[in-house]
């Protein structure tokens, strides 16, 4: 049979791990012999008539592909049109979009013949020998499909041993030319977030320590720089964790680690192993959600606010070391705009390293999409699901809570306007909120902005609301190397003439403005427009 999965991603940056887990599985075997196997890859940027074509050409007779919020509906658009060219192909899907309920689903789309829930690596060896006897497909653990017109579901498939399936990079299809991997080195989580679909999923299943050495030398082989650790539980057992630390600083120089720390559970010890890692090994990502306890136990979150602060506070003094970003979500059960507004703000004077604040999307098959209805939660029937209101947030405050989103990642997040940022949440709830007002109905189009425009946008703001720090706007202007002759309340820029011969590559100005006065000092064999040394005059 002539196989084709149809590989989309959200984008070029990684590759999706599922065709080459669940391939490398039936590797040797008649499944793998007896089948020819191939793959039509693509985002959802590609030109879809171009993947199309693609599929056309390899004539596929079972197309497998997995869905994930931000793909749903690129690929089933594809797929429609697939099943419309060529009636015969059998067309089965899994990924997260199917961890909930599926019936409405097939009943929808019913050129797709089967959909899968759960974890699919030994999915392959059960369905392949059985594709064409449909009667005999309720034998599959989770999978769901319609058989004359009665839904049929197959529950949730659990891997019988996690730790000794073989590992995607066995498979052909294991992509390595990424900027960078994802390795699963557990599966489920400690925690029970209601609005993860990882919160349910027990009990934690790990490889050793062995296991993951022998992976990463394999990508150390073939050339992979950046691993992203897929290990929701990383902090959860501090033992493990301590092993983890220990096996990553051997490849320190070498390779590079992103993964999920639980900012509650940092004890003593732990924190005195984060401090002896090594600069640029670790980038870790501090989930926090929200900075009140009644939002966190509402959603089942174990780990208390006081303590997930101080966890965080600690991980942001090593700031020098590491990049730490921390996240909140609007829209959970409870959380209201002012709390919202308010936590990100003192995440933003605590100099967080990165601040991420999204909304709640209501994901198939978590508890919370169980508990919508009780709980008041509004939220898109069509992917990504993202919550609408709450009795506790309306529509218009969660659009407000984007527009600050998007101040974050403009002006704090990797920045350089971020210290005046930081200065302006250091003054206070009122004006933070104030500054979310002003950008209203301006926002969207901040992104695609120059430097130089979003700073006038941040000035204008400042004239108005907060001109204490005009000075201290400007002087980030000169920093950052921003066209001098358009620097906001700019008197005079006059040339300083140095006699001194070894001084000839170095242009220095004497720059006014109506709120202060510096000596700027450029070296022409560093840059032309950001300078040296910025001396008060
Ligand atoms: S701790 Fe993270 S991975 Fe675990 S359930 Fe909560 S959100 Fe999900």
């Amino acid at each position: 049979m002539k196989i084709l999965w149809l590989d989309i991603n959200s984008s070029y940056s990684h590759a999706s791990l599922a065709l080459p887990a669940l391939h490398a599985q039936i590797i040797g075997t008649h499944l793998d012999k007896g089948n020819s196997w191939n793959v039509v890859r693509g985002s959802i940027k590609s030109d879809m008539d171009e993947i199309i074509g693609q599929v056309e050409q390899e004539e596929p007779e079972i197309l497998f592909a997995t869905l994930w919020l931000f793909t749903h509906e690129f690929v089933i658009n594809i797929l429609s049109r697939i099943k419309a060219l060529r009636p015969g192909v059998m067309i089965v899907l899994g990924g997260p979009e199917f961890f909930g309920e599926n019936e409405e689903f097939l009943r929808r789309n019913i050129g797709i013949d089967a959909v899968f829930r759960g974890e699919g690596e030994e999915f392959l060896g059960q369905w392949l020998p059985i594709c064409h006897e449909k009667e005999k497909w309720s034998g599959v653990k989770g999978l769901c499909f319609l058989l004359d017109g009665n839904y049929i579901d197959g529950g949730k498939a659990v891997v019988s041993d996690f730790a000794s399936l073989r590992y995607p990079e066995e498979s052909p299809f294991f992509v390595s030319d990424r900027s960078f991997v994802q390795l699963e080195t557990t599966r489920g989580c400690f925690n029970s977030c209601q609005f993860c679909v990882s919160g349910a999923d027990k009990p934690v299943r790990s490889l050793s320590i062995e296991q993951i050495r022998n992976r990463l030398n394999y990508y150390e082989k073939k050339g992979i720089k950046s691993i992203r650790m897929l290990d929701r539980t990383f902090n959860g057992s501090a033992k493990r964790c301590k092993e983890m630390l220990d096996l990553m600083n051997e490849y320190n120089g070498r390779l590079t680690f992103h993964l999920e720390i639980h900012p509650s559970l940092l004890k003593e010890d732990l924190r005195n192993e984060l401090n002896k890692m090594p600069k640029g090994l670790l980038h870790l990502e501090a989930g926090i959600q929200s900075l009140h306890d009644e939002v966190l136990s509402e959603c089942t979150r174990n780990g208390d606010v006081e303590s997930a602060l101080d966890g965080l506070k600690f991980l942001f003094t090593l700031s020098d070391r590491m990049e730490t970003h921390t996240d909140l979500i609007a829209g959970l059960p409870l959380y209201c705009y002012r709390d919202i507004v308010e936590d990100a703000r003192v995440l933003v004077t605590m100099n967080a390293g990165e601040v991420q604040l999204e909304t709640l999307k209501v994901l198939p098959g978590t508890r919370m999409r169980e508990r919508a209805e009780e709980l008041g939660l509004r939220y898109s029937p069509v992917p990504p699901y993202e919550i609408l209101s709450t009795p506790h947030i309306s529509f218009n405050e969660l659009r407000r809570a984007m527009i600050l989103s998007r101040l974050l990642d403009i002006y704090f997040n990797h920045s350089p306007l971020r210290e005046l940022f930081r200065e302006i949440a250091m003054d206070g709830f009122e004006l933070f909120e104030k500054m979310v007002d002003f950008f209203d109905k301006e926002s969207g189009q901040l992104f695609f902005l120059s430097l130089e425009n979003k700073a006038k946008k941040l000035y204008s703001f400042i004239k108005k609301f907060d001109p204490k720090h005009i000075a201290q706007f400007q002087r980030i202007w000169i920093e950052n190397g921003i066209n001098m002759n358009t620097l906001p309340g700019l008197k005079s820029v006059e040339p300083i003439q140095y006699s001194s011969s070894d001084e000839k590559h170095i242009r220095s100005y004497r720059v006014s403005t109506d709120k202060g006065c510096w000596i700027v000092r450029y070296d022409r064999s560093v840059s032309q427009s950001v300078p040296i040394e910025i001396l008060d005059n």
